[in-house]
């Protein structure tokens, strides 16, 4: 790692957590470290479940009692953040490549994707309407007329993962707001950083403090302590499928949507573009180091084109920079932290000694675990049946495609799939049978519009997010009927 250089970020946060309006520190703090090289790139506060009952009951009464803050107004504040958010671009940046897992170039184009995700939930202003109830429909409904709007929730907790620490913050806050909510906000404990300064964008947009909440914190204290609180309406949780069991848990009879893990499958058939295929696997599993719930993590390929795909995967896996997330030149960055490094090693070797083939890769230094590919891995092992969040994609043959089919199905997860081929008809006779959220033709699982209802079943999720399917799910109908004489 001869090219790092020491990480710095010339934004402060205002103070550790924010909430009654008001930017706090606390008497405890969390660091925050830059996995390439243990730099400690900022504190923030360690929340406590006492900070969260008051964050909680002061964003509630703010949605209650505060003076309306109509959708005109709204809509102007977030088209405002989006604004600012492309304006302070190289900030965020910056936040993202120091305190998260991006280089340079991906951090680029998370900016760029949570800019279009706020001006996606400024125009959901338009989408905020009802409807006339069909009175008319029933001997029951003579005399009455009515209709239903569409209303905010109430208090909307947000929890949020590392791996995307912008974007996925900007797709459950922004929605939540244009929807006329309140939002308390716990982001992941690596990277609240880019939350804080989110934060700051949506106060300088004109977004009324009140009603905005972050604090800093633990999983297991402030989320847990935010999502069972009582005056939360409803929960939107981004993260692994064992932390979504422990917030079910607390959360108890609420809304709750879940955006939990994947095991990213691609179904390639003997006809595919295999060079197109080759290079779309390459991107779609090491990405962010594989750190990406739509990591491309198992390959299933007509037996006929095997050899030269492994062939090329391995080609293209090699031509990969691994460095300094600094430097335009990297396309793989480090792990979060070492442990999670030292965890994708432990997988691998697991499988390599169960008989798998490693192709390339295997190697580790510090956080950084370098893009692997493994061929011949043995039924069982945890890197085909476990989400790896790592740089590691397994590719199998198969002679029968029910064979694939059945295996992805089979599969604890269910988030998104893709499958290649110029065949229109097996291609989609392939979609129709699997069961995931979306399956992508001619392209891996890793693709997304921040538009689309984006989630899965199983241990992948509940619920849908999506600008304008997070918007639905965080307001409600209301409705107002009246009853007049004839
Ligand atoms: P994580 O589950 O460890 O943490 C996610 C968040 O949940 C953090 O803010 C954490 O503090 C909080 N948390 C943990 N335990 C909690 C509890 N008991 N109560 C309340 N909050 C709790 O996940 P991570 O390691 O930060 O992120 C990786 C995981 O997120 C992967 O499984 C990945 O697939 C998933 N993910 C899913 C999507 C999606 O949209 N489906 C997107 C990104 C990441």
């Amino acid at each position: 790692m001869e090219s790092m250089t020491e990480s710095h970020t010339p934004w402060r946060a205002p103070a550790g957590a924010f909430w009654s309006s008001t930017w706090r520190d606390a008497a405890e703090t969390l660091a925050v470290v830059d996995a390439e090289n243990g730099t400690v790139v900022g504190k923030v506060a360690d929340c406590t479940p006492a900070e969260v009952d008051e964050a909680v009951r002061a964003v509630s009464a703010a949605v209650l009692n505060d003076e309306p803050w109509p959708v005109w107004r709204r809509r102007e504040a977030l088209h405002r953040a989006a604004g600012l958010l492309a304006e302070r671009r190289d900030r965020f940046v910056e936040l993202l490549s120091s305190e998260g897992c991006k280089p340079v170039r991906d951090a680029e184009r998370e900016v760029q994707r949570a800019v279009e995700t706020v001006r996606l939930s400024a125009e959901q202003a338009d989408r905020l309407e009802g409807r006339t109830l069909p009175f008319g429909d029933t001997p029951r409904g003579a005399n009455r007329v009515g209709w239903f709007t569409r209303e905010p929730v109430g208090v909307v907790a947000a929890i949020t993962p590392f791996n995307d620490p912008l974007n996925l913050v900007a797709h459950k806050v922004a929605p939540a707001l244009i929807g006329g909510n309140g939002v308390v906000l716990k982001p992941a404990e690596q990277t609240p950083l880019t939350a804080l300064a989110f934060l700051e964008v949506l106060l300088d947009a004109g977004v009324p403090a009140g009603r905005v909440a972050v604090l800093p914190g633990h999983g297991a204290s402030v989320g847990a302590a935010l999502v069972s609180h009582p005056l939360v309406d409803l929960v939107s949780f981004t993260g692994g499928w064992t932390s979504g069991n422990a917030v079910a848990r607390s959360a108890g009879a609420k809304k709750t949507l879940m955006e939990l893990g994947g095991l990213g499958a691609v179904i390639v058939l003997r006809d595919a573009d295999i060079h197109r295929t080759a290079a779309a696997i390459v991107d779609g599993a090491f990405g962010n180091a594989g750190q990406n719930c739509l990591s491309v993590q198992r390959v299933f390929v007509a037996h006929e084109r095997a050899e030269e795909l492994v062939d090329l995967v391995v080609r293209g896996t090699r031509e990969l920079l691994v460095g300094s997330k600094s430097e335009r030149i990297t396309d793989v960055g480090p792990l979060i932290d070492e442990p999670s490094a030292e965890r994708v090693e432990a997988w691998v070797t697991e499988a390599v000694e169960a008989g798998a083939r490693l192709q390339i890769g295997g190697k580790r230094d510090g956080a950084f675990y370098w893009p692997t590919v493994l061929t011949d891995v043995p039924a069982g092992s945890r890197v085909l049946g476990e989400e790896i969040f790592g740089p590691v994609v397994s590719i199998e043959s198969f002679d029968r495609l029910d064979a694939a089919v059945d295996a992805i199905n089979r599969s604890d997860y269910g988030l998104q799939a893709g499958v290649f081929t110029r065949d229109i008809d097996a291609a989609l006779g392939v979609a129709q049978r699997l069961r995931v959220g979306a399956v992508m033709i001619n392209d891996t699982g890793d693709y997304r519009i921040d538009a689309m209802p984006f989630g899965g079943g199983k241990r992948s999720g509940v619920g849908r997010e999506g600008v304008p399917y997070a918007v639905e799910a965080m307001t409600e109908p209301k409705i107002i009927a009246i009853h007049h004489s004839a």
